[in-house]
Parts: structure tokens; sequence; C-alpha cells
């Protein structure tokens, strides 16, 4: 070690590493001031994150912003929350019934202390209170207040039937949201179910919340502008590829970012 030239030697490898290290460090800023610049900021109205949300990997490529990191939430998730909670306001929910079909977690809190009777339904689900075929459901006429079914619609053959039964349960003064995901101009019939589309039998379009207008007194559309950017409520997706063997049936939509469409139906 009394060596002059091993002691230069070891110093020189210290300030190597010293070197070495200040330039890791200089990068590992660089790389996060350029994703703080791409990464715009978000809020997630479910759980409050505030920050970048990750895209979600779909078959026809990147949903941009898509996922809250926090909670999992996605955009329609947060549009159907900030909905819920504008037509719950109007409600006095403690004296109401509610049922709500392939319950997601995200609203099974919200739904549950709210409503002062909450009942759950799905036709294979487990954990649920009524195992139900919407197109023949067993309950009596008028027996609840409130029905929440999202993207639903779009599996049922016979969605007529199925928005006949919502409405036939529903008591006068009665409320159903029953959102499907828009992927269309205007909606396309699948012959049979789409297995690369989660067994869809259609491809709703932005006319499709006209059949709920012919079951209920009024339908109310709330979209993905009617709330502020900053709750990232658009879904971004690439659909001028389709047909593809993926989604063979769709037809293709200009621009990759599409508004959400959220009806209400007022009995
Ligand atoms: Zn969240």
């Amino acid at each position: 070690m009394n060596n002059p030239i091993i002691k230069r030697g070891i110093h020189n490898f210290q300030l190597l590493k010293y070197y070495v290290q200040r330039q890791k460090n200089k990068i590992n800023l660089l790389i996060l001031n350029l994703r703080k610049q791409q990464n715009e900021s978000f809020e997630c109205p479910i759980c409050g994150y505030n920050g970048p949300f990750l895209d979600e990997d779909v078959s026809s490529g990147l949903r941009k912003n898509a996922i809250c990191p926090n909670c999992n939430a996605l955009e329609r998730h947060r549009i159907q929350f900030l909905v819920i909670n504008d037509v719950l306001r109007t409600l006095n929910t403690a004296d109401l019934r509610m049922l709500h079909f392939a319950p997601e977690p995200f609203f099974h809190e919200l739904f549950s202390k709210r409503f002062g009777r909450y009942e759950t339904a799905d036709l294979n689900m487990k954990d649920v209170d009524h195992n139900v075929d919407l197109q023949q459901l067993p309950f009596k006429n008028e027996t609840y207040d409130f029905v929440f079914a999202s993207h639903v619609l779009e599996h049922i053959r016979d969605d007529e039937k199925a928005i006949t039964e919502i409405r036939r349960i529903l008591r006068p003064n009665g409320v159903a949201i029953l959102p499907v995901p828009i992927v269309a101009e205007t909606t396309i019939e699948y012959p049979k179910p789409i297995p690369s589309e989660f067994y869809h039998v259609r491809a709703p379009g932005i006319d499709y919340y006209e059949r709920y207008e012919r079951h209920f007194s009024r339908v109310e559309r709330f979209y993905s502008d009617s709330y502020p950017d900053k709750y990232q409520l658009y879904i971004y997706e690439d659909r001028s590829q389709w047909p593809t063997k993926e989604c063979p049936l769709r037809l293709p939509m200009q621009g990759e970012k599409h508004i959400d469409i959220i009806p209400v139906c007022y009995v």
C-alpha cells in the first residue's frame, strides 16, 4: 500500500467511480425530466391519485393514459364514477333498493354504503346475490329503484328483451345506468359472438343508446368532455386499422382520441 504508484491507482479508480456515478445521476435526472415533460399529470376521481396514468396494451396497440397506477381504474371506470356521483346526489339513496349487474369492485363500496338495500346479480359470477339471465329476470315488476349494468348489453343477443326486463323491474322514478363500449359510428350486429372481443355480439355505435329511448321517458347522456380534462376520460386507440384479426367485423374510425358516452335512463 505504501507504493505511491498503487496509491495513485486506487485514487484514480475512486475518481473514476465518482465520475461515472455523477454521469449516471445526470442521465437519470435527464430521463426523469424528459418523462415529466412527456407524461402529463392527471387526477383519478376514484382514489384521488395525482400523476401520470399508464398506457394499456391492447390488441389495437397502446391505449394512451388509460390506467390509474394506484387503483387500476380504467377510463370507463373514472367517467362512470363521476356520472354515478352526479346522479346519486339527486336521489335519497338511503331509502332505495339497487341492483348491480356484473358488479365491479370499484363501485361496490360506493353503492353498498349509499343504498338502503344493495344487491348484486350476474349470469355466471359466484359470490353474487342473484344468478340470473337479464333476458328473463325472476323479479316482480317495480322491485328496484336503481339498476347499474356496465358493459353487459353488448354480450346479450336479445338486448331489446334485456332492456324491457330492466325497465319492467324498475319502480316509478327508477333510474338505470347502462353503458356499453362505443366502438363504431353506427351499431354493427355480429352474426355470432367474437371470442377475441370478449364474446361481444355487436359493436355498439354512437346511435346505440337510441334503443333505450324506446323504453325510458328520458335518456341523459354524459360525455368524456362533460368533465375536466384532468380526469382523462377519453379512449386513445388507433381504430383506423379496423377490421383486424382480433376485431374482424368492426369498421375503421377516424382519429386516435375517442369519446366515451354514459347513458342515464329515467323511467
Ligand atoms: Zn385511482
